[in-house]
């Protein structure tokens, strides 16, 4: 990447401009009205990652107002989350119905939020990832001629399936979206090498890092999750999470047999899976016959005591995108069990190993590890390549300093 290109994409992060109360044109926060920002989130792993940066704007007064416009994709997940992060929903969706497909999910979304937009009209609205939500709430924007700011830019796995419906998602979010802020250099990279306007690219790290540094300096174990893990004293604990859509069916049962047999074959090794509320994952636990005393089935846990539980870990076996951005913080080694990355940067910051859509290789890569901990008790808390605390800060700073959503707004609709 050319040198000027490396320097404009790292500006928000090389020399963040503090906000002075003025705004870049030399407007005065006396006479511009506040930027009216919404926020489109509605699944567990956006709540994590939107809350510091809706924190940090909070925390910058009158520059803005902000609108939380909740897409309740996951209820169950949201709700705890909501109310353990103390975030408002202005408006909620409510468009979660049993067993609907994505493209009935996705015109129920892009239905209410054109509604709401209009009411509530936003001059810049905010997205995170790669949900259904998201993409709904950057296609809305953009019908509407609202400016998307992209939060978790750049990610790509290189497959158009895998994962699915997230990889061709981002990509959508790309083409839809104004303001573009990547996790990493290597997400920066991807973005100007598929032709986003430099100057609409910001290195700004991932706020998934701010969130797990807030809650654990925050929130100790609650009682249940200590007197399980009391219980679980001396015992070797894999923390398993499961709930990608494209391994759902003979993919999901093969890795969670390969686990029963492992966890029947060492005695000093228990697993505890916190089960996703997915029917289609409930499923597979029975059909693996994933059950015995060594066994753990649990509901979802709350957010710090997730944290709590991977900190407690032996190894982590995961398909979630979130858990490879936090490992590396919490110095845990995790087997990744998708068929690829597009955080390649887990695997090579040592923390993470990529197991393939393979229950067999899972299975060798156990086999292994019992045999010879060495990776396993090497893994330390590392430098975190997703980002340093400081995310939201770096986002927010590039909102109110670099982007100038109320004169873009009136340009995209002129
Ligand atoms: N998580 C949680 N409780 C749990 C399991 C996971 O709070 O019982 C958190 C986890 O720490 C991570 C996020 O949920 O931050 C990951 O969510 P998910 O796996 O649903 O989505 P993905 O990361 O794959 O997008």
């Amino acid at each position: 990447m050319p040198p000027d290109l490396i320097a404009q994409a790292f500006r928000s992060q090389a020399a963040p401009v503090e906000f002075h109360g003025r705004w870049p044109a030399g407007r005065s926060i006396v006479n511009a009205r506040p930027t009216k920002v919404a926020a489109v989130f509605g699944t567990r792993p956006e709540a994590i990652k939107m809350m510091p940066v809706l924190r940090e704007i909070d925390a910058r007064g009158p520059a803005f107002t902000l609108c939380n416009i909740i897409t309740s994709q996951h209820t169950d997940l949201l709700d705890p989350l909501l109310r353990r992060f103390q975030l408002q929903s202005h408006h909620c969706l409510n468009v979660l119905r049993p067993g609907q497909t994505l493209d009935q999910l996705l015109s129920r979304l892009l239905a209410a939020l054109d509604a709401v937009l209009e009411e509530a009209s936003p001059d810049l609205l905010l997205v995170q990832g790669d949900t259904t939500s998201a993409l709904a709430g950057g296609l809305a924007g953009h019908h509407h001629k609202i400016p998307v700011a992209h939060i978790e830019a750049g990610l790509r796995s290189g497959s158009r399936f895998s994962p699915f419906p997230e990889e061709m998602n981002r990509r959508l979010i790309t083409q839809l979206a104004t303001y573009h802020m990547a996790a990493t250099p290597s997400n920066v990279q991807t973005l100007l090498a598929e032709g986003v306007p430099p100057e609409r690219v910001f290195l700004t790290g991932n706020p998934i890092v701010d969130a797990l540094q807030i809650v654990l300096a925050s929130s100790p174990p609650s009682d249940q999750l200590h007197a399980l893990l009391q219980e679980l004293e001396g015992q070797r604990i894999i923390v398993l999470t499961s709930h990608r859509r494209e391994n759902s069916g003979d993919t999901m049962r093969g890795y969670f047999a390969v686990l029963r047999d492992f966890i029947a074959r060492h005695s000093n090794v228990t697993l505890v899976f916190p089960v996703h509320p997915n029917p289609a994952v409930r499923r597979e636990c029975v059909r693996a016959g994933l059950a015995g005393p060594s066994i753990r089935l649990i509901d979802p846990l709350d957010y710090p005591d997730f944290l709590h539980l991977l900190r407690s870990a032996w190894l982590v076996v995961s398909d979630s995108g979130g858990i490879q951005e936090e490992t590396p913080s919490l110095g845990k080694p995790l087997l990744v069990i998708r068929e690829n990355t597009e955080r390649p940067e887990a695997i090579d910051s040592g923390c993470a190993r990529l197991v393939g859509k393979s229950p067999e290789t899972l299975a060798m890569m156990l086999d292994e590890l019992a045999a010879d901990d060495t990776w396993i008790r090497g893994v330390q808390a590392t430098v975190n390549p997703f980002g340093n605390g400081n995310s939201a800060k770096a986002i927010v700073d590039a909102l109110t300093n670099v982007i100038d959503p109320i004169e873009t707004r009136s340009s995209i609709a002129s």
